[in-house]
């Protein structure tokens, strides 16, 4: 799941709070605090999560910004860690491994 960057930049315009956050003072803004969060990698603004799959029908999750996202696919981002962990399994000839399994019926055969 992705989230659009624009919506974040219109909250800003409305009227802000003051708190605390890692010793830093931080400006919030708009009604919807909790779900303001920070980017894993720089520590920015995070409006994007990263939609790697990690099993069990989840995803990563982890809070991106839009500089440390990488995004594979319209829509589909990755953390940096897991773009490269895609890239390596990619280049290591797993995805023509599966598409190579696949035997079409018709050639199958039969006694
Ligand atoms: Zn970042
Ligand atoms: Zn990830």
């Amino acid at each position: 799941m992705s989230l659009v960057r624009s919506a974040a930049g219109l909250e800003r315009m409305m009227a802000c709070n003051i708190t605390k956050r890692d010793g830093m003072t931080i400006f919030i803004c708009g009604s919807e605090l909790p779900q303001w969060e920070v980017c894993a990698e720089c520590g920015d603004v995070a409006d994007i999560l990263c939609d790697y799959p990690v099993g069990d029908g989840l995803t990563c999750d982890r809070n991106l910004c839009a500089d440390c996202a990488v995004e594979v696919a319209p829509n589909l981002h990755y953390c940096k860690p897991h773009f490269e962990m895609w890239k390596q399994f990619k280049e290591s000839g797993g995805v023509r491994d599966v598409l190579q399994n696949v035997v079409p019926f018709s050639r199958l055969d039969r006694p």
